[in-house]
């Protein structure tokens, strides 16, 4: 067996879900906050073009790039949403934006280079930085900043070895959201140190209380040395899909569709037309989904609030809550266990995120409020039960 293949790692999430899951068969009715994913079904108009795409024969090899008229529809995106032009020839659509990491990681960075990576962060990072023989670099995110990435913060951990710095915002698992000046803060550091800039966007439209998403690819001087990620997945609630893409200048496409044309040579056909008809059609189930999500954060960080020994921010973006929860007084590994046991709630270990997720829990409010009222009731018993005891 070669040795890269034990340094990649999975989703913690998922070995959670598995033990809730257990659990479920012996006939226990858990409540889910470990997995993150839109509860929210795709919308109509987007399955019903995968469908009709279907039985129009849309069932064989497309370009490795993707269609043409998927890449325009995603250039017309990109101009509306992000106010950055990219051309059909810029732009990767990949299966997912999990599958967007690894493109642009493998495209970036050689054996040996440091990259700069948030901590906490989506695993995925780590695990692709270490796969491919590669240092990730953690900057911590401090829950005085907001848990946002501040540029002075990244600059201190620069060193001749440093090849590019990934950007995530709104943020797994924290759900802040970086300001203008920390984008274009990020950005001066890439072009003092010749760095390049990988910028995960896929929660770019899940965004709270009149904030406006920033990314540092809307800065002209950078553009040649950012890679934009995005996915379908979150924005559409289109998990099961596998779609997303990159936009980067050619030099980087180029070489990510030879990848691409390695492994899958394609995206399936129809589901390259359903991802035209979600992004050119009507977007205002995007807006309800969100004002939903407000809706749910609120009572979610609410209710932490309200339990002894939890201290949750309010996030700005995404749908994740990332409580502290040292004041309960138990390592968060054991307290993922004990709620999970004692009230048959899902949770995760935010140190599943990186050693910055010590002391802290992470929840995704994708659940109804019905259920996130009741996983708050039951998480507030478990733990005055604890206190008691102890
Ligand atoms: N990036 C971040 C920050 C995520 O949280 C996720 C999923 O949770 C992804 C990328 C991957 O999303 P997908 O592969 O479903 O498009």
């Amino acid at each position: 067996m070669a040795s890269r293949m034990f340094r990649l790692k999975g989703e913690f999430a998922f070995v959670i879900l598995q033990k809730a899951k257990m659990l479920e068969r012996e006939g226990y009715d858990v409540i889910h906050f470990e997995i993150g994913e839109p509860d929210f079904d795709t919308p109509e108009h987007i399955k019903e073009a995968a469908a009709k795409a279907l039985k129009e024969g849309y069932t064989h090899y497309t370009p490795s790039p993707g269609i043409l008229e998927l890449r325009e529809a995603i250039s017309e995106y990109l101009e509306e949403e992000f106010k950055v032009e990219y051309s059909p020839d810029e732009i990767i659509a990949t299966p997912g934006g999990k599958a967007a990491i690894f493109y642009a990681l493998t495209t970036v960075v050689e054996e040996g280079d440091e990259v700069i990576i948030p901590d906490p962060a989506f695993p995925a990072y780590e695990s692709v930085i270490r796969f491919l023989n590669a240092k990730p670099v953690f900057v911590r995110l401090k829950e005085e900043n907001d848990f946002r990435m501040i540029p002075e913060d990244v600059e201190a951990k620069v060193t001749d070895k440093t090849k590019a710095v990934v950007i995530n915002s709104p943020h797994n698992p924290c759900g802040s959201v970086l300001t203008r000046s920390d984008v274009e803060g990020l950005a001066e550091i890439a072009l003092r140190h010749n760095l390049v800039l990988i910028t995960d966007d896929v929660y770019h439209k899940i965004i709270y209380d009149g904030f406006e998403h920033e990314s540092v690819v809307s800065i002209p001087e950078v553009r040649d040395r950012v890679l934009l990620l995005n996915s379908l997945s979150k924005t559409y609630a289109m998990t099961g899909w596998r779609i997303g893409y990159i936009a980067a200048d050619r030099r980087f496409i180029e070489r990510m569709v030879v990848l691409q044309n390695n492994l899958v040579s394609c995206l399936p056909a129809f589901v390259q037309k359903a991802t035209v008809a979600a992004l050119r059609g009507p977007q205002d189930f995007v807006k309800k989904m969100v004002d939903e999500y407000r809706r749910r954060r609120d009572v979610i960080v609410d209710g932490l609030n309200r339990i002894r020994g939890f201290k949750c921010k309010k996030p700005l973006g995404a749908f994740y809550v990332f409580p502290n929860i040292k004041g309960v007084g138990m390592d968060e590994r054991e307290l993922v266990e004990y709620l999970l046991r004692e009230a048959k709630v899902a949770t995760l270990h935010g140190s599943a995120f990186g050693p910055g997720g010590e002391g802290y829990l992470r929840f995704s409010y994708a659940t109804s409020i019905d259920l996130i009222k009741a996983g708050l009731e039951r998480i507030k018993v478990a733990i005055e039960k604890l206190q008691e005891a102890g």
